[in-house]
């Protein structure tokens, strides 16, 4: 989207959003890991909030001190919105029962994503003067244990052996810049490459750790599960309650079954948090590296409307809206969009937050990335490629 009326470009919207639920009120339908990660925001944001789920247990004994009412009371009160945080199948199955109930989607309830990349920031900022990321991440390194072919961002192409990695100046000043204008973040991330492989890994966790813990809500590394990290690193995760993420690519690489158990069971005996992924069999071709799209502005613009990719990075003062697109643009050496970003150190008028909010939901002066012409966007999913296909074999 183009900016057009920039820090206003939302304000009717927002209007019409707090009108619809003056008083904050929320309902989380599903009282598993997503909507305990929901709760965790609304309580920092002190926000009314219950819970609706079928689970009879879960009726009668609440969860972390939250009351669970059945969807029968919440149609006899129908004072808050809903959010399903659920799973994907689950996710038809309680919008079909919401739908028979007469709840309208977008006006007494709203899916997961689109509540958490969406709504609840344009909440924040206009309900709370605060300004909220739902997912941002820094790139440590681009280096990586694995070489997949497709690897979204580039990593493959990626020579280990002279890649350089962030310095930890760097490191730090990306994170100074962020949390200098982000008051809160649903998910901060560590990602590489595989950023175990990044030397100073336990003096990023402790600094960013120390001074922004509080204003993150899960505290992420990404990682593709080849490396077992050491006890200064397990204890810096164990201090900071960081939630590992573990990419599951054991069906192109049945060998890293045997080194996910390995990784669990350490991460389990310093009772660090941790998700295994489903084991991945199919990615999305984004094609940066055949695609060139031969359109107009306009059309570059549909492209980038379409997508709505969640995945923010902050690099130094740069906070890029795409982190595929820096990064296969770097690691390729296209050399495209280096311009793409908004500056944190710039973000300096008294509306910064509208302005950084507009960013974050896709407004900027061009409308599109550089990189979009390189991309498939949403049509990507149309195009099914083998997830984790290895160029070479890697013994990592
Ligand atoms: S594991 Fe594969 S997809 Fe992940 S960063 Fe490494 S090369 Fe890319
Ligand atoms: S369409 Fe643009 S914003 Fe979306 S993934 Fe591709 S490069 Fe990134």
């Amino acid at each position: 989207m183009i900016w057009k009326n920039k820090t206003h470009e939302l304000d009717q919207f927002a209007a019409d959003l707090m009108s619809a639920n003056p008083q904050l009120k929320y309902y989380i339908f599903g009282a598993g890991l997503m909507g305990r990660e929901l709760l965790s925001v609304f309580m920092k944001y002190n926000c009314t909030v219950m819970f609706i789920d079928n689970s009879v247990d879960k009726q009668r004994d609440g969860i972390d001190g939250t009351e669970v009412i059945t969807l029968t009371e919440y149609l006899l009160r129908r004072d808050g919105q809903i959010i399903i945080a659920a799973s994907k199948a689950n996710t038809v199955t309680i919008k079909q029962q919401l739908e028979d109930n007469l709840l309208k989607h977008g006006e007494d309830f709203f899916l997961y994503d689109e509540f958490v990349d969406f709504i609840f920031p344009i909440i924040s900022v206009y309900g709370f003067n605060q300004s909220y990321v739902s997912l941002a991440q820094i790139t440590l390194t681009e280096r990586c244990t694995l070489k997949c072919k497709k690897c979204a961002h580039g990593c493959s192409y990626v020579d280990n052996a002279s890649a350089i990695d962030m310095t930890l100046q760097q490191v730090y000043k990306s994170a100074d810049s962020f949390f200098s204008k982000v008051d809160f973040v649903k998910e901060f991330v560590l990602i590489g490459g595989e950023p175990l492989l990044y030397r100073e890994l336990e003096i990023v966790i402790e600094y960013i750790g120390r001074r922004y813990r509080e204003r993150i809500s899960l505290f992420v590394i990404t990682t593709n599960g080849t490396i077992i990290p050491n006890k200064d690193i397990l204890k810096a995760c164990q201090k900071y309650n960081i939630l590992f993420r573990i990419s599951n690519y054991s069906y192109q690489v049945p060998r890293l079954k045997k080194t996910y158990q390995r990784l669990m069971d350490v991460l389990e005996s310093y009772s660090i948090s941790y998700v295994l992924s489903e084991e991945e069999h199919e990615w999305m071709d984004y094609g940066f590296e055949y695609v060139n799209r031969n359109e107009s502005e306009d059309e570059l613009v549909k492209v980038f409307d379409a997508c709505k990719t969640p995945c923010r990075e902050i690099r130094e003062n740069r906070f890029y809206y795409c982190v595929m697109a820096r990064s296969i643009s770097d690691n390729l050496g296209f050399h495209v969009g280096q311009d793409d970003y908004l500056d944190m150190d710039r973000l300096n008028g008294t509306d910064y937050r509208k302005e950084l909010l507009e960013f974050t939901l896709g407004y900027s002066d061009k409308g599109y990335l550089d990189m979009c012409r390189h991309c498939n966007g949403a049509e990507a999913k149309n195009y099914p490629i083998p997830a984790a296909e290895q160029v070479i074999r890697n013994d990592a």
